[in-house]
């Protein structure tokens, strides 16, 4: 019997939040859902190197898939509280620290927790 592996679990929680806050945005597609597995083995890589980051995992994959998404899909996530003006994507924060959560700089406000987008945007579709 193993022990569970804090870095896989700290993996798989990563992979788990930033999964549901794509279906939350419904960009939960088989491209892009690899992007995140990319995501998860880059950084395990990472925090093999750098163990004390362990608990910053969730936030790097969920930048990583933003930038990996921004070349290939757009923005995202995009803000769901400024009903006006240029849609524009939130942002995470602590960009490096434990407990991400999407912020909004425009509105200056914090969106949700990495995981939790979909409580906030509804789930209603944006389209
Ligand atoms: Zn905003």
């Amino acid at each position: 019997m193993n022990p569970i592996n804090p870095l896989e679990k700290a993996l798989h929680a990563a992979r788990a939040l930033v999964l549901a806050d794509l279906v939350a945005g419904q960009v939960a597609e088989a491209d892009v859902v690899s992007l995140v597995e990319d995501s998860v083995v880059q950084r395990r890589w990472w925090v093999e190197q750098w163990p004390d980051g362990l608990d910053y995992v969730a936030g790097l994959v969920a930048q990583d898939v933003q930038d990996a998404l921004l070349e290939r899909y757009g923005r995202w996530p995009l803000c769901p509280v400024c009903g006006s003006g240029d849609p524009h994507a939130l942002d995470v924060e602590p960009e490096l620290g434990p407990d991400p959560h999407w912020v909004c700089h425009q509105a200056g406000v914090r969106v949700a927790a990495v995981g939790a987008l979909g409580s906030a945007t509804d789930g209603s579709p944006s389209s």
